[in-house]
């Protein structure tokens, strides 16, 4: 029995539909700027870029589930929905090829890449690094996973969010520029990628901002649905 100084983290984890054990989250990877339309309300071009897709991580201790109710949070007045598909791999791929790549894909599921714009904006402004903006507690919000062997990974049909009842983003799976499989190959030629981590895919076109009280309810053809109620901001102990 291995003994720690002080109590070790819950590894975070994620439900699967049609079973009753859990997904174990290793890493969160991201792709930005990854539907043309979105990346150009950004300011990007909107055209592929020839290295690869652009890339930022979140911690996996920014996870959080469909359903529940996440404060508006700290050190932000501008705070982004981004609706996402998530992969989720199930077996390592190193310097993989696109087979190999689709063949370590265990499922899917809907996420949430919730923004702190306002930070990122600063950041990148000055040339700096996303983190605050981007890896924010509570900020990577991810559905059941939908594993690969009980509905295929969806290649077209849509990917759309709702704030209230009204429709804020709504883009088709097939305006991506970097296919799952193109995203997952290509992150292997930097990474040791592992059973548990999961890939945000980036999102279409109509990010925009949250408020306290306000219920994000996402949804992509194939895979299922995603929820998020925006909960007060917690109080400062100053
Ligand atoms: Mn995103």
């Amino acid at each position: 029995m291995v003994a720690y100084v002080i109590s070790p983290p819950v590894a975070p984890a994620l439900p699967v539909r049609g079973s009753a054990a859990l997904f174990p989250v290793r890493r969160i990877f991201c792709v930005g700027r990854n539907y043309a339309a979105h990346a150009r309300e950004r300011g990007a071009s909107g055209e592929k870029t020839a290295g690869g897709p652009m890339y930022f991580t979140k911690s996996a201790h920014a996870l959080a589930q469909s359903g529940s109710i996440q404060p508006y949070p700290p050190g932000t007045h501008n705070y982004h929905h981004e609706i996402e598909l998530v992969v989720a791999l199930g077996s390592p791929v190193f310097h993989g090829t696109l087979a190999a790549a689709s063949a370590a894909i265990y499922g899917c599921a809907c996420g949430l890449d919730m923004t702190r714009r306002d930070l990122q904006d600063a950041a990148k402004a000055k040339g700096h690094p996303w983190d605050l903006g981007k890896d924010c507690e509570g900020g990577a919000v991810v559905s059941e996973i939908v594993p690969i062997a009980l509905a295929a990974l969806p290649t077209q049909g849509e990917i759309s969010l709702r704030v209230n009842g009204e429709v804020r983003q709504q883009g088709d799976l097939a305006d991506m520029m970097w296919s799952v499989p193109e995203i997952v190959a290509n992150l292997s030629r930097y990474y040791h990628l592992q059973a548990g981590d999961l890939i945000f895919t980036g999102t279409p076109e109509g990010v925009g901002p949250v408020k306290i009280g306000d219920r994000l309810e996402g949804r992509i053809a194939g895979v299922g649905t995603i929820e998020l109620d925006i909960g007060p901001a917690e109080q400062s102990e100053a």
